[in-house]
């Protein structure tokens, strides 16, 4: 293996670039997932030299053989984190490190090659480096981050592939909730599942997500914006949205969450909130949760508030669960107190309105 440690990384600037004005223009209003900036990074791994050709390069086509292994069996990782621009100017990153060994995590379980934590937040800092500009600064907007991994060996042996590239790309981000932090509807499915024991519920793959879109077109039919997943081998635990984790809110301010058991993706921001709630003071519990225990609690009136997390909306306040026999809830109820407080306490830290005492931000421009 000639891997160097840490990766040196060149830059080819794009000759195709954004001039200032077409980059605001796009600031003004960037939607989610539909613009780009000008460059991306890219390593390459084999067997023989292990990672390599560390790269910033111009954002365009990625050129992949008809058989790589991706294409075909779907090896492939990725992660998703946001940079935010503070009042002064500078770029900061929300415990990257963590994504940095989740994608540790997510590459052992399928088979591909970890990357360094400090490969990987240099991999970001290089992007920034040049796209810099891409961070926008308006309030709750973002420049999300995702890097990914990709099995690129022309085969098609099943097996694990001996040639693999890593790739960040990055795609500024309006406020998502644009109309202001409305409650949603969720829908219950009975039918398919995420995720099951010894199964890659745990990695954040691309093909949990493919498995999720069906279910999650049921979701938009019924009128519903996510899917609520049971547990696959008894259908009564909770486990959690297509790409979010699930906490329920007691009355006596106990929050209670489907515990990490390895069929669930062990979100940071559900990390992060049970940080924050301990230290509000509030008891967090995370065990196996029942889909009776949310109903029977919201209609004794001790479940006071559930929300959905992740790093896209932060928190996602959930009015109601819809499924084919019942609904729990009431999607027209405003959002909860503590799911409000908690989202802002969030957020505030994220873009440098409080005090990060966890030590949780890292600069990415400097
Ligand atoms: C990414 C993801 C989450 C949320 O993780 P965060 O680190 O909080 O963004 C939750 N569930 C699934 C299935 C995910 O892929």
């Amino acid at each position: 293996m000639t891997t160097t440690y840490p990766l040196a990384f060149t830059s080819t600037p794009s000759t195709t670039a954004r001039d200032e004005a077409e980059r605001e223009a796009i600031l003004s209003d960037p939607g989610f997932g539909k613009h780009f900036t000008d460059h991306m990074v890219q390593v390459t791994w084999t067997i023989q030299d292990g990672w390599h050709d560390a790269e910033v390069v111009p954002y365009g086509p990625i050129s992949l053989d008809p058989a790589a292994s991706v294409l075909h069996y779907g090896q492939e990782i990725f992660e998703g984190l946001k940079a935010y621009r503070h009042a002064d100017g500078s770029i900061w990153a929300f415990r990257p490190e963590a994504n940095a060994l989740r994608l540790q995590r997510s590459a052992e379980r399928l088979a591909l090659p970890q990357l360094s934590v400090e490969d990987f937040l240099e991999s970001l800092r290089q992007l920034i480096k040049v796209d810099g500009g891409w961070v926008p600064s308006a309030p709750e907007t973002c420049l999300y981050i995702r890097p990914f991994m990709i099995a690129s060996e022309s085969f098609l042996g099943v097996r694990a592939a001996q040639k693999v590239d890593y790739r960040v790309i990055a795609s500024p981000a309006g406020a998502y909730f644009s109309g202001g932090v409305a409650p949603v509807s969720i829908w219950l499915s009975t039918e398919y599942t995420r995720a099951g024991r010894g199964g890659t519920g745990a990695a954040k793959c691309g093909g949990n997500y493919a498995a999720s879109l069906l279910p999650q077109e049921e979701a938009y039919r019924n009128g519903c914006s996510q899917v609520l997943f049971l547990d696959s081998q008894e259908g009564k635990y909770l486990e959690e949205l297509g790409g979010m984790n699930v906490f329920l809110v007691k009355r006596d301010g106990t929050l209670v969450t489907p515990e990490i058991n390895g069929t669930i993706l062990e979100g940071i921001t559900r990390q992060s909130i049970i940080q924050l709630a301990k230290d509000r003071g509030h008891a967090v519990e995370e065990r196996p949760v029942t889909l009776d225990e949310w109903r029977e609690g919201v209609a004794s009136g001790d479940i006071t508030e559930v929300f959905a997390c992740g790093t896209a909306a932060v928190i996602t306040p959930i009015g109601a669960l819809k499924s084919k026999d019942f609904e729990i809830g009431d999607s027209s109820a405003p959002a909860g107190e503590l799911t409000m407080a908690l989202r802002e306490e969030l957020t505030d830290i994220q873009y440098g309105r409080r005090p990060d005492r966890h030590g949780w931000l890292t600069r990415l421009d400097a």
